[in-house]
């Protein structure tokens, strides 16, 4: 299962940073329930993380899971998964804080939390690529497939599609957290 995957990779990244880490809870569901892990099932979400408990929940139908072939689930759970690094390093923590202080740029912070967490994915298929024996061409699907998950023009939550797709490559591409800062980065990079 890809959580015992991300587990190993995530380790190994925190044992270099001298970091404590600690594993993720793991959850599976057929349908969405009214509340899971203390929360409301967000509406039309098929994975997501509940950050008060530490815990990942996927949704084991629908479009994104269901038939595929291609490597689109391994990066929404690796996304998901990227919430759970931003926990542990204590970025959630000073995102909440930031938000407090100035509501005005609530949008504009989530979508940089949100486009860390695409990056750090890009990070960890990156570190896992040569042990999945997967053509250039798949992955070029992969970032096609989350391109095409950009914020439509009123919900601006995630980023645009080019943004996802920049931040996702530039992760894969460096293998590196470091490569993820989108806290500074220019605000047409987290449009
Ligand atoms: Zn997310």
């Amino acid at each position: 299962m890809i959580a015992k995957c991300l587990d190993k990779s995530w380790s190994a990244h925190f044992a270099r940073a001298g970091l404590a880490f600690r594993k993720p809870t793991v959850r599976f569901y057929d349908e969405p329930e009214q509340r899971v892990c203390g929360v409301r099932w967000p509406s039309g979400a098929s994975a997501f993380y509940c950050t008060e408990r530490g815990t990942l929940v996927f949704l084991l139908t629908g479009d994104w899971i269901e038939g595929r072939t291609d490597l689109y689930p391994l990066k929404v759970a690796a996304h998901e998964y990227a919430h759970h690094v931003q926990s542990l390093t204590g970025i959630r923590r000073h995102y909440e804080a930031r938000i407090r202080a100035d509501h005005a740029r609530q949008a504009e912070l989530g979508r940089r939390y949100e486009l860390q967490a695409d990056c750090l994915s890009g990070v960890f298929i990156g570190s896992v690529w040569g042990s999945l024996s997967r053509s250039q061409d798949d992955w070029a699907a992969v970032v096609e497939a989350t391109r095409a998950t950009g914020d439509d023009d009123d919900r601006r939550s995630h980023g645009t599609g080019g943004n996802r797709a920049y931040w996702l490559k530039r992760g894969f591409t460096a293998v590196s957290p470091a490569a993820c800062d989108t806290w500074r980065a220019a605000p047409s990079r987290v449009s």
